[in-house]
Formats: C-alpha cells, structure tokens, sequence
C-alpha cells in the first residue's frame, strides 16, 4: 500500500483503521475527500463491505444518533461497523441499486421531483380557458381530491359489475359456486346459507331463478341480518325457523357487487386486488379520457398540451418544448400583453426545468416519461434518476457512495455517468463507487482494490492510491485487465442450426419488426440503454416462446399491483419458424430467488433439501425421530418459535422505517435448542446454514450429490454467498448467478432456450471470464443463450451480434446490425461497432 496521506493533491483523508464488516482483515486505509475514488475487486472480496458496511454505515450512525436519542439506542445494538475508529468522515448519500422489489408507488415524475414543479408551471402560468379561475399546483395531481377526476376518482378507468362477470356461468346452481365473485371457503358458504334462511333457492341452475330473485342477490344494497343453520337442508332451514330453534350464529348479508367493490376498494393484498378484479369490467374513463383529472385541471394548457400530455412525452421533448419559455423566445402575447408577470413566472420555472432535464439528458434518461412508474424501470435507470436528482440539489461536502452505477449503460452511455460524477466531484463533493467497468475504473482519482480473492481469502486492501500504481501489485486480478487490454483470442464463430424468426414485433418502442436469431449459437443483443433491446428478448420473445411451449411465464408478476400498470400498451408479434427446434425456455433473471428472508440459496437450489435429509440419517436424529421436516426453519417443530424461525424480530421506530433485530432468543440461529442438538460432522443445521459455499464443498466431502450442486456454485463465482444468505440480501447479479448454477446442474438435454439480461452486472473482469465458460457449455451441449449485455468483452466472444438502435426510445428499436462480432464492427450506423473493435484483435 502506498503512504496516501503525503500525497499533495487532496484536500484531506477519510481514515479507517481496523475494519473488520463481514470478510474485511482487520485493515487500514486512508481515502481521499473530493476526489473520485473507485473500489474494485472481484465479487465478493469486501467492496461493499468497505464502502457500505463500514464507510456509508458509520456516517449514517453518527446522522441518526444526532437526530434521535431513541434511534440512538437502537442502532447501537444494529449497525455499528466493526471497526476501531474512522476520521474525517463528512456525511453521506448512498445510490445503492435497489435489492428485491421497490414497494412504493412512484414515478419518473415523483422521483426527480419535476412533477412538483410542473405542476406549479400549469397553475401559475398555463393557459386558461377564459373565465376559469386558477387551479393550484395540488389540483393537477390525481392523488389529490383537489385534482383527481370526480368520476374515475383518479384511477382513469372505470370499473363495472355485471351479472356476466359475476356469475360466468348460469347453468350452475349457486350450491354449485355459479356465483364466482363470492369468496372462496367459508365466507361464500355463509353467503349461500343466508340465502337459505332468505328462502331463495339455491339448488336450481341460476339462469332458472326469477328475475327479481337475480337482481336482489347480486346488486341489492341492504345488508339484512339473519339466524344461520349451517349443515341444515333447505326444509330443514325452515323447519328450524318456524320452530325459533336456536342459530348456530347471526349472519350478515351482502350483495355481490356491493362485496366486490367494497373488497376492491379496501383490500390491502394485491392478490386479492387481482381475485376480484376479474369479477369487474374497466374501461376508459369518459370524463378524464384516462388521464385521471378533473376536467377543470385539463383544461388548462401549456405549450397546446395539458399536463397529462406532457407528462407522457420523452423527457427530450419535454426539453425540447419548455426551452423557448427558459431562454424567453416563445411567443406568449395574450400574457405578455395582460400579465407580463406570468411571462416572468413562467421563464423562472421553465430554467428551472430545463437545467434538471437537462441532466437527465446528459445521463442518457432523456427517453423516459414523467408518467413513467418506477417498478417498471431496471435498477441501474432508478439509480441514475436518483444520482440526477441528487446532481441538482446542490449539496456539497458530503459523500456519495454508489453501487456499480454503470449497470445497464452502453459504453457510449458511460461517457455521461462520468461527466455527472464529475461534476458533482467538482461541486465539493466525495465520490465512493464500487464499479467492476474498466472505463470508469480509469477515471478514478484514486483506487481502492480489494482482495485478493472472495470471502476468507479476501478481506485485505491490496492497493490504495492513483491508478497508475496498481500496476506493480502482483496479487491483484484488476491488475491483470486494467492494464493489458488483450484483444481477446480470435474465434471462429459457431455455425446457427437454424432460425427461431419473428415477425410483427410491437411493444414499447418496437414497431412491426422482424427479426432472426439464430438456434444452437450464442447470440448477444447490444445497444444504448432504452434502444429496446428488453422490449425485444425480455418481453416479446420470451412471451412468445412461452406461448408456443405452453409454459408459464413472469410468475412474479402476480404480486404487481394490477392498477399500477397502465393502460395496456399495444403489443403484437409472433412466431413464423423454428419453433422446432426448442423444447424447454429458461428465464435466468435478476430478479429476486424470493421476497422474504424465508428463502435462500440454499433452499432455492434444493441443496436444503439433500443437507436436511443428512441431518435426519444421524443417529442422534433417528434414535429422537427427528425427520428431515424438522430442520427445516419453516416448520414448527423445529424452529424457534419466538421468531418463528426467521432470525430476527422486527422493532418499530417512531418517525423512522421499522429496524430488524436479532432474535433474543436463538440469537439469529432460528432453530430451536433441541434441533441445534443435533450435530453432522461437529456442525449443528444453524452452523451449516452459516458456512459459505467454498467452506460447504470441503464439508461435504464425502457427500457427492452435495458437492456437485456446490460445485457449479463455485463456477459461476458465488463461492463466497453463505448457503443461509436470505434471498432479500441477495444483489440481483446474484440472484441471476444463482438460477444459472440452478439450471446448470440440471442433466443437460439440449434443444433450451436459454435466456437472459445484463448477467455481467456486478461481476468483476475475472468473474465474468467463468460466466462465459458456463455460457459456452450450454451452447456445445445443444443449447440456444440469448444474452443483453453492455459488456463488450461478452459481446466480442460471442457467435452472433444484434444490435438495437441506433438511439433510444422513438430514436431506436431497430435492427442496425445483425451479424458475427466480426462483420458487426463493420456497420457504421452502429453505436455498438466502435467500442466492440476494442476488443477483436
Ligand atoms: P463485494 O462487494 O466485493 O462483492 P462484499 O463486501 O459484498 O463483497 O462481501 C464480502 C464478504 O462478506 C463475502 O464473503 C460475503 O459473503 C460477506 N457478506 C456480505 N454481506 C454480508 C452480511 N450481511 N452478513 C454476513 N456476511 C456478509
Ligand atoms: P433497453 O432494454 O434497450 O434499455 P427497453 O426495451 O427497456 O430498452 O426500452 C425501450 C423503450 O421502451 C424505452 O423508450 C422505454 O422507456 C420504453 N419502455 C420500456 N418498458 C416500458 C414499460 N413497461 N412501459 C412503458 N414504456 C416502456
Ligand atoms: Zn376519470
Ligand atoms: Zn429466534
């Protein structure tokens, strides 16, 4: 390491000494403040662990115990780094990619704060129609009464009940369930068997049953109260009435529809949201046209358009508009006439706009809408919005510490990213960035490179200071690609063996494409962010594929919150040949491996499964009965049940998000004392779930089902990942390593369509050369991979090349070019071809 405090060039040093977070040895290292410093090593050395763990985790510490005496005590039983002591620390701003699923509702608009703003543009300076009286910035916001459409009440459509969509099918008897919308189990029972008590008759098919008898059932609003013999026959219902024979309880009746929309207005499960929502018809609101304000909000103009309008064009446009209004050459003479003080408001706020569009432009986001809702962006797009909003919000002397933020850019995106990181550096600034990118790793003020290897053979600094002086350090594997840039080895490129062809593709910015890709080769999909490259392979191809193969697709999306998605988008494409040739479709996606704590690698792998059962074959285990049901932590018998095997119990804060603890009681194990008795090998279940994949595949040496799931774990480079480590600490590159190593070890058949998005995020140089030796197995053992990826490296070792562009949003979603990595360097439409020819020798 070199003595960084005697270099002249910073302004001062944050000192750490004796960090300890996770993996780290016990190290030292000095860091400069206003400078760009990167961290770099391979996946899981003890980047995060720094930056985050200790750095940014310490100066959150020191915020919250300077705000709250009761958060105080908290955090400091919670997230105190180990560490001995850190100096100069200023406070910090973590941009950390979002791990799982976002949980609010938001959007582009919400997150960058410009809707704020656009909003006051329309009230203080749109145009109104003569006479109305001015609306306040609220009233052109739908999640306000003041602004949201009276009839819709904002949502844009309008939701009806219908005998069709209620009862679907009329030739059952309501005894046979005709009444779909009722609830399932016992409270749709109870429904019937008040009908009983009504005397309505629920044993002839409902398309029989009077009118009057219909109409009552399904939309009346009176909620009688009745006595309930459940069990009992019709004619023993009235017999029981007659005789005032004691009910078994008091039932309440509600109308179906009236259940419906009362259970759509009110349920907090999305699921449920989902259930009854079939029960209902939408439509586009009349009134609001789906725009969801009131028409008073509507009528007011800016520019010709209203404010949902202009909500719903590229950020460029909005730009492109609003321009002429900052710079004072737009021509507003009804106002400069009448009120020469709106033309002045309105050039304030449109400067304003403009100079924030503005960023979002320079960081390559200039295709995305205000409308835009953040659960539909990628994680490195939410990343980059944040990073805009913080570059306007003109803070200095503190730290940012961001988490890859290259991911998902194309390398002509890159250029941007430095330029903002740049500029917020030259604002007074200290910028932290864990970042496997080579490009950005260049650009670094100073380098902190971690390891030498992940987990327990990572943990130490190998090298602190300019980039140059990585050169000399042996031990580093940045070393090794930082600075001889080897083309890679020429390769022939494999021949196709045949074509999966496409045709009519609409989605997003795709308009009736036709595309190729070849079978039986390895394909790599490039373009800028936002050319439409997911559009293409993530959504379209794989939701045709799945059609055709009868398989079921995006499960995930069960949990989405069917009104966040807005109208449905035009979507068309299909199939036209090849189909033959693929049996099987493998999605390996970054999305999480679960949602909770309860999964983890080890259970989604089906590792648990074989470690379980060994517990279980133990003497000890056998001669108490213990089978392999009680190791698991999701069952009763042998989980801690004061944290019903979880680990931690959950400790509500005021005015602060609640915190996780670890369970007093089994201190985090989520075992109960009498499982963790029993040992295999010296290790109890909890102490197995604790040890990393490496220390695992020496474990279970004498297991080889065990090893061999372990194994591909390796290989795919999570050797370092606890078999314990919960889903929700999972990076999404993670999860997506995880389902690879999944189908890996599956037996290998051919003839599958392997599948998947930017799976080079978060993988240092030397990790991603293992991934590509993975990719390439499946390949020669007959199989298609289809890859999105920025990483030329990738793209240059691969068989075939589309490119998507040339721009993005409506400047994209085009072919360029389509060929081996080769001829595509050729093609001088394309953006992609210049930074490729880097890397073919
Ligand atoms: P990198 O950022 O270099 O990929 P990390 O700092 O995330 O590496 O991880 C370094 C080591 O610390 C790894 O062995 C990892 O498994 C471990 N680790 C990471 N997060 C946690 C955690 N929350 N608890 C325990 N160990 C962790
Ligand atoms: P890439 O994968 O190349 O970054 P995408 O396919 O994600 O590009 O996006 C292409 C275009 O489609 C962009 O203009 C983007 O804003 C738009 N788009 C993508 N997903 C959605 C969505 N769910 N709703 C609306 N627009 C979308
Ligand atoms: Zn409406
Ligand atoms: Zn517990």
């Amino acid at each position: 390491p070199s003595s960084a405090s005697d270099s002249p060039n910073f302004t001062g040093f944050v000192r750490v000494r004796g960090a300890r977070e996770h993996n780290l040895k016990n190290v030292d290292v000095d860091i400069p403040r206003d400078a760009l410093v990167v961290f770099t090593g391979v996946s899981g050395s003890g980047k995060s662990s720094l930056a985050f763990g200790t750095l940014y985790a310490e100066a959150q510490r020191r915020y919250l115990e300077s705000v709250s005496p009761y958060a105080r005590r908290l955090f400091h039983q919670m997230a105190v780094p180990e560490v001995d002591s850190i100096d100069g620390l200023p406070p910090a701003v973590a941009l950390q990619q979002q791990r799982g699923t976002p949980t609010t509702r938001s959007s582009v608009g919400s997150v960058t704060t410009l809707s704020n703003l656009l909003r006051m543009l329309y009230s203080r300076a749109g145009d109104y129609p003569a006479g109305q009286s001015i609306v306040y910035a609220e009233g052109f916001s739908p999640n306000t009464p003041e602004g949201a459409c009276p009839q819709c009440h904002g949502l844009g459509r309008i939701y009806e009940v219908t005998e069709e969509t209620m009862v679907p099918d009329p030739t059952l008897t309501i005894r046979e369930r005709a009444i779909a919308a009722w609830p399932q189990a016992w409270g749709g029972q109870n429904q019937r068997d008040i009908l009983v008590t009504l005397g309505y008759d629920v044993d002839t098919p409902w398309q029989d049953l009077p009118r009057k008898d219909r109409d009552w059932i399904l939309f009346t609003d009176e909620q009688p109260v009745v006595p309930v013999y459940p069990g009992y026959s019709p004619q023993e219902t009235q017999r029981a009435l007659k005789r005032r024979e004691p009910p078994n309880y008091m039932g309440t009746f509600t109308g179906v529809k009236r259940h419906v929309l009362h259970t759509f207005a009110t349920t907090q499960s999305a699921l449920m949201k989902k259930r009854v929502l079939q029960y209902m018809l939408s439509t586009e609101c009349p009134t609001c046209r789906g725009k969801r304000l009131r028409p008073e909000s509507l009528a007011v103009t800016f520019a010709g358009l209203d404010i949902a309008d202009m909500a719903r064009l590229p950020l460029k446009r909005v730009a492109t508009l609003l321009r002429p209004y900052a710079e004072g050459t737009a021509k507003r003479q009804r106002h400069d006439a009448a009120h020469p003080e709106q033309t002045i408001v309105a050039q304030r706020i449109a400067e304003d706009l403009c100079a924030r569009l503005t960023v979002l432009l320079d960081l390559g986001l200039g295709y995305l809408a205000l409308e835009r809702s953040t659960p539909t962006l990628s994680p490195g797009e939410l990343q980059r919005l944040r990073l805009a909003t913080q570059l306007y919000s003109n803070l200095f002397g503190v730290v940012y510490v961001l988490d890859e933020p290259s991911a998902g850019l194309h390398p002509s995106d890159t250029e941007a990213l430095l330029k903002a990181l740049k500029s917020l550096k030259a604002a007074g600034n200290s910028l932290f960035v864990v970042e496997h990118n080579l490009d950005v790793v260049r650009q670094a003020d100073w380098l902190v490179d971690v390891g030498p290897a992940a987990g327990e053979q990572g943990g130490e600094i190998l090298y602190s200071g300019a980039p140059a002086g990585l050169a000399d350090v042996e031990a580093s594997q940045t070393k090794r690609y930082l600075f001889n840039e080897a083309a890679a080895e020429v390769r022939t490129s494999r021949q196709p063996t045949g074509w999966l062809k496409l045709q009519g593709v609409t989605r997003n910015n795709l308009d009736n494409l036709a595309v190729a890709f070849p079978l039986g080769v390895f394909t790599t999909v490039t373009g800028v962010s936002g050319s439409g490259k997911s559009s293409l392979v993530s959504q379209v191809l794989v939701e045709l594929v799945a059609e055709q193969l009868g398989q079921e697709v995006g499960a995930e999306e069960e949990e989405a919150d069917p009104l966040e998605r807005a109208a449905p988008l035009p979507t068309g494409g299909n199939i036209v040949s090849g189909m033959e040739h693929i049996k099987r479709l493998v999605r390996v996606d970054q999305k999480p491996i679960g949602r909770t704590p309860r999964s983890n690698m080890a259970t989604y792998t089906g590792l648990f499964d074989h470690v379980r059962k060994l517990f279980a074959a133990t003497p000890a285990a056998k001669k108490r009965r213990y089978d392999a049901g009680r190791f698991s932590f999701n069952v009763a018998k042998g989980r801690c049940e004061n944290c019903q095997g979880e680990g931690f119990v959950m400790v509500e804060l005021l005015f602060l998000p609640s915190v996780y603890a670890p369970c007093p009681v089994c201190h985090g194990a989520r075992y109960n004392a009498k499982t963790l008795e029993i040992t295999y090998r010296d290790k109890n279940i909890a102490e197995v779930l604790a040890l990393n994949v490496d220390d695992a595949w020496a474990f279970f040496d004498e297991e080889p089902a065990v090893q061999r799931a372990l194994t591909v774990l390796r290989e795919v480079g999570l050797g370092y990942l606890r078999l314990g480590q919960p889903a929700t600490e999972l990076s999404g590159g993670e999860a997506q390593r995880i389902k690879l190593a999944t189908e890996l070890q599956r037996a290998q058949r051919g003839n599958s369509l392997y599948i998947l998005d930017e799976p080079t995020t978060g993988l240092h140089p030397s990790d991603v050369e293992k991934l590509l030796t993975q990719l390439d197995g499946l390949v020669e053992a007959g199989n298609t991979v289809i890859v999105v990826e920025h990483d030329m490296r990738v793209v240059a070792a691969s068989d075939w090349v589309m490119d998507i562009g040339p721009g993005a949003g409506d400047e994209g979603g085009h072919v360029v070019a389509a060929g081996t990595p080769a001829e595509v360097v050729n093609v001088k439409e394309s953006r992609t071809a210049p930074h490729l020819k880097r890397f073919l020798g």
